[in-house]
């Protein structure tokens, strides 16, 4: 990293919609990490662990548990959106802006905005705290989702790279190459998502081009950079199929790949969401169930 004196101006007219930035993370790129959270996906796997970053815009969370059915976010809510019915509050999130007006009004902290607008200078701020652990331990930065090409995250790479931070991404490909293709100059290392390898089992769970992927693959492969293939695995959409899955990655290439096994902990959040988890009776994969796929190319991540 530059010190201070050297480093350069950064672009401050744009605003990035963050659902959250984690610290001393260690298992998104090399080293000690910040790992920047973007709102926005184009994809909505069933099984995703941040549905809250699904939508471009700030939502509202509603924690039932904490509710009390009070009464006092239905007074000050301006586009009275909100009501008490059966003892707890209700949000009809076709009206919610995302004001967060109740979530000051609500004394037991059971209403919360996700996703808040931040300019590159005040990510920078949260980034450089952290400064002298990314340099102790080759760290950087990575910046994940949702899909960060939901929205442009070229200046914030550039800004990034300028002040010479390490630079990771995490992808999926759900999007146009030139997206990516603009990108590269400023990315460090690519963590791509590949979910399946038969295209309408991909469409009807995620809503995913495969032949779109394919593309965004091997332009990757072409491009020389590190690439990390990470595959999510979930029962009922591709453990059966996830030797199928590891040959198509290594066929087109690729030499390293991490298994992801399904966990629930996005639950939590898809009720606060008042969405329907639809894995909600699916129990935590054990690792151990992957074993016999760990290979020279292969290791298991996740938790
Ligand atoms: S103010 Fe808070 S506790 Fe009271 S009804 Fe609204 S969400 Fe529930
Ligand atoms: S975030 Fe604003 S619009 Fe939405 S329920 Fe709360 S007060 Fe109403």
């Amino acid at each position: 990293m530059r010190q201070e004196s050297e480093k350069t101006s950064v672009q401050d007219d744009i605003l990035y919609t963050i659902t959250s930035i984690q610290r001393f993370a260690t298992h998104d790129g090399p080293g000690i990490r910040t790992v920047v959270f973007f709102k926005g996906c184009p994809l909505h796997c069933p099984w995703c662990a941040n549905p809250e970053t699904w939508q471009k815009e700030p939502e509202l969370f509603h924690d039932d548990s904490l509710c009390t059915g009070c009464g006092r976010c239905v007074l000050v809510c301006p586009k009275r959106a909100v009501a008490v019915i059966d003892g707890k509050a209700r949000v009809n999130r076709r009206i919610c802006d995302g004001c967060a007006k109740c979530t000051d009004a609500c004394l037991n902290k059971a209403m919360e905005v996700t996703g808040k607008r931040m300019t590159i200078p005040e990510i920078l701020v949260e980034i450089r705290k952290d400064d002298e652990y990314y340099q102790a331990s080759g760290g950087g930065i990575t910046l994940s989702g949702g899909e960060i090409f939901a929205q442009d995250p070229v200046p914030l790479l550039k800004a990034l790279k300028e002040q010479g931070y390490h630079t990771a991404v995490e992808t999926e490909g759900a999007y146009g190459l030139e997206k990516l293709e603009q990108a590269m100059p400023w990315i460090d290392l690519v963590y791509h998502d590949v979910k399946h390898c038969d295209p309408a089992k991909l469409k009807k769970f995620t809503g995913a081009d495969f032949a779109e992927i394919t593309d965004h693959l091997r332009y990757l492969k072409d491009s020389g950079k590190p690439v990390i293939i990470r595959i999510p695995v979930i029962p009922g959409f591709n453990l059966d199929e996830l030797e199928d899955i590891r040959m198509y990655v290594k066929e087109l290439g690729f030499d390293r790949i991490q298994l992801l096994p399904f966990h629930p902990m996005g639950k939590g959040k898809w009720q606060k969401l008042d969405r329907q988890y639809p894995y909600e009776q699916t129990p935590m994969m054990d690792k151990t169930q992957l074993e016999s796929f760990r290979d020279e190319a292969t290791e298991i991540g996740g938790h």
